[in-house]
């Protein structure tokens, strides 16, 4: 906007300025008391503009009914305005001619000021707004706030290609971020260096805020079309899905023309640009036509669609991977509590777990006055079973005695490895008697368990202690008793041992 011009550091006199001649022209057509004889005579002392002049008006974009063949008679055909618009067109690209841009990248600037010109004097015509020739004036000049910017600033000009193809707002903040004014704002800057009318200089600086209350009433429409005009351009440029929306939108909603007479509208613009450039001596590529314009938009909205899809698809990946991993974390973790809690190679309560357990059921039962029984298990001459058949199948000799433990159990009994090849269950609410029975079963199962070795089935037994606790409702020490009734059991243990293994010894009852 105009207040950002404060930021700008370039010298106003670093911008390009116009021919004598022209500026000539300019100022005298903008007299509103200039005749068109007063106007003729201008142009004739310049020959090479009269040439220039009459070569234009009798080009077939300007079309006139019979040839021209005299400055004075082509100011009286086409009217002191139109001539004046011609001479400032010329002015400019004269201007840029000599201002050290190369050839190729002045032409793609001025492609892309064509197209505005034509799309402003093609809305001028569909609307009536405004005078067709004011109007393309006014859309070929309305960026050269752009052309300078770059220019002052000695910015690489590779900076238009990108320019080019944004959408007005976006590219208003990166001329902002690198030059710290806009080409709005410059454009009034240059407007006014030129000597050009005011109502043109007033439509350009307001090009990008038509609607804006400070815009003066009669540069109004030649604003809204230069706002337009701006957005046809950018699609012509782009070609992508969402520069055709805009365009479409603009033309809808500043001119309430319908949808499909834009279409209309914006597929006469290209080969219309052709033949402006060949009326104005400039160079232009082939203009793509509409129908090429609209499936190239097409297809940037499939490849939207496509990104699309493919972002939703790696989402998902990446969620079932999150999920994947979860699980693998949830199995990580019960695993991590497997090992606190449980002995790996025999799945029995590791001792931890054991003492804490037992802790619990032995608190429970001193309350309620209930019996507990302890069980050690030592397996017999399992040293031998090592030496003899290798570490591998003295495990599965240690799993398959567990499984028989488990098997011989009840639920509620508390099994466990309390390290080597010594096992243990506690018995909640089991007497000596009931103790004895389980101790029993156990012993039995384990010698009718057997391991596959090469020599045949390996068969191995195992000798047990056993002590009971009865409570009697007082309170107790329970860290005392379960060293007590380990003793008690470990001793009777030991009497199975000695007295020839592969039998349960009673240990006595603790009260
Ligand atoms: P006893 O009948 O007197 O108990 O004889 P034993 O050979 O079982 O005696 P001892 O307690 O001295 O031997 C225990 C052996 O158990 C020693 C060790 O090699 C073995 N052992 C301890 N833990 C493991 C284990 O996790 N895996 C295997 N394979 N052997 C173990
Ligand atoms: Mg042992
Ligand atoms: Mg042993």
């Amino acid at each position: 906007m105009q207040e950002s011009s404060t930021h700008f550091s370039v010298n106003p006199a670093d911008l390009p300025s116009p021919p004598a001649a022209v500026a000539r022209v300019v100022r005298l057509a903008s007299d509103p008391d200039v005749t068109s004889e007063k106007l003729g005579a201008a142009i004739s002392s310049d020959p090479a503009f009269t040439a220039e002049l009459l070569r234009t008006v009798n080009s077939p974009f300007y079309g006139p009914k019979a040839p021209i063949t005299a400055a004075a008679r082509a100011v009286t055909v086409l009217g002191v305005r139109a001539l004046r618009n011609l001479a400032i067109c010329f002015a400019v690209r004269d201007s840029l001619r000599n201002s050290g841009f190369r050839a190729q990248d002045l032409e793609v600037f001025w492609e892309d000021c064509l197209r505005r010109g034509v799309a402003a004097r093609t809305l001028a015509r569909a609307t009536g707004v405004v005078a067709p020739e004011e109007a393309f004036t006014l859309g070929l000049l309305q960026d050269f706030g752009m052309l300078a910017m770059l220019r002052a600033s000695r910015k690489d000009f590779s900076q238009w290609g990108r320019w080019r193809e944004m959408l007005p707002a976006a590219r208003k903040e990166d001329e902002l971020s690198h030059f710290g004014v806009t080409h709005d704002a410059l454009a009034r800057m240059l407007g006014e260096r030129w000597g050009l009318p005011t109502l043109l200089v007033e439509s350009m600086a307001w090009h990008h805020a038509p609607s804006d209350p400070r815009v003066p009433a009669d540069a109004r429409d030649l604003a809204k079309l230069a706002f337009t005009a701006d957005l046809v351009g950018v699609l012509l440029s782009a070609r992508s899905a969402e520069a055709l929306a805009a365009a479409r939108a603009a033309i809808t909603e500043q001119f309430g023309i319908a949808d499909a007479d834009a279409d209309r509208l914006l597929a006469g613009i290209a080969p219309e640009v052709e033949a402006a450039a060949t009326a104005l001596g400039m160079r232009v590529s082939r203009q793509p036509s509409f129908a090429t314009v609209l499936a190239e938009a097409n297809r940037t909205l499939v490849q939207m669609n496509t990104s699309y899809e493919d972002l939703t698809r790696r989402l998902e990946a990446t969620l079932a991977e999150k999920e994947a991993l979860m699980a693998q974390l949830g199995e990580a973790n019960a695993a991590l509590a497997r090992l606190a809690y449980f002995d790996p190679l025999t799945g029995l309560c590791n001792r931890r777990h054991y003492d804490s357990l037992f802790r619990d059921v032995l608190s429970r039962a001193s309350a309620e006055g209930k019996a507990v029984s302890v069980v050690m298990v030592d397996l017999d001459w399992f040293k031998s079973v090592n030496d003899t058949y290798g570490h591998a199948t003295g495990d599965a000799v240690l799993r398959m005695a567990s499984q028989s433990l488990i098997g011989a159990c009840h639920d509620a009994d508390i099994k466990a490895r309390l390290g080597g090849e010594e096992l243990a269950v506690v018995l909640p609410n089991t007497d000596a008697a009931g103790a004895y029975a389980a101790a029993e079963r156990i012993r039995e199962a384990i010698a009718r368990g057997s391991v596959s070795t090469n020599s045949g089935p390996l068969r191995v037994t195992a000798s047990f202690g056993v002590s009971t606790f009865v409570g009697s409702g007082a309170k107790v020490d329970i860290e005392r008793l379960i060293t007590l009734l380990a003793e008690v059991a470990d001793k009777a243990l030991y009497e199975s041992k000695n007295s020839g293994r592969n039998r349960v010894t009673m240990g006595g009852v603790i009260r």
